[in-house]
């Protein structure tokens, strides 16, 4: 073995030892396992991303900052004279279910979940349509929830899903302060704390 070689293979075991220490400390497990109830959220959040761009309605399973990016995009948009609608449905084609690997620490579980979707964007201005794609995608949405049989502490910080008033898990279970939306745990999770989308395949696309 050259030096070259020693000091790379030395490196990595550096990493690799490293790696192992900061997960074995922080109680981070990866998990590659296919979970049905997550899948099932998945694709309501894609669904819940439609009907925000169709008649506001904030997707129930945004985070709290997820919620606040879509309403920034939104008004963003407005300040520009655009309407833009962003319509999520099945692939044509190929159309397995959605795969996720997941990481916990001690109280909190968070999955990254990755599926196939076709969407559609159209976007107008105050005259007429002026852009229409519709493309094969994929979604990445990266979910948090509580690890199973533990309860996250009720001082956690976490925004009424309801009213978007900063609060805690303790009280918005007892009722917000500010709408007295009482909310269960199972309500309160899991949230998409971001998603990310890709295009695969584009079908068509117009730019008029
Ligand atoms: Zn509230």
């Amino acid at each position: 073995m050259n030096d070259a070689v020693q000091s790379i293979s030395l490196r990595n075991t550096v990493i690799e030892t490293g790696e192992k220490f900061i997960m074995d400390i922080l109680g981070v497990n990866f998990n590659f396992s296919d979970n049905k109830k997550l899948n099932r959220q998945f694709h309501s959040f894609a669904q819940q991303l439609s009907v925000w761009y169709s008649n506001d309605t904030p997707p129930k399973l945004a985070s709290q900052d997820t919620r606040f990016t879509l309403e920034l995009q939104k008004q963003k948009f407005r300040s520009l004279g655009l309407d833009v609608k962003v319509q999520v449905g099945k692939p044509a084609e190929h159309d397995p279910a959605p795969s996720s690997m997941s990481y916990s620490d001690s109280v909190f579980v968070n999955s990254s979940v990755a599926g196939n979707k076709r969407i559609t964007m159209t976007i107008r201005n105050a005259q007429r349509e002026i852009y229409n794609k519709t493309a094969d995608s994929v979604i990445c949405a990266i979910m948090q929830y509580p690890k199973e049989g533990i309860v996250p502490s009720p001082e956690t910080p976490l925004c009424c899903p309801n009213c978007g008033a900063p609060s805690t898990l303790g009280k918005l279970e007892t009722g917000c302060e500010y709408c007295n939306t009482k909310f269960l745990m199972d309500e309160l999770y899991p949230k998409v704390m971001y998603y990310s989308v890709e295009v695969i395949y584009e079908y068509w696309s117009n730019y008029i």
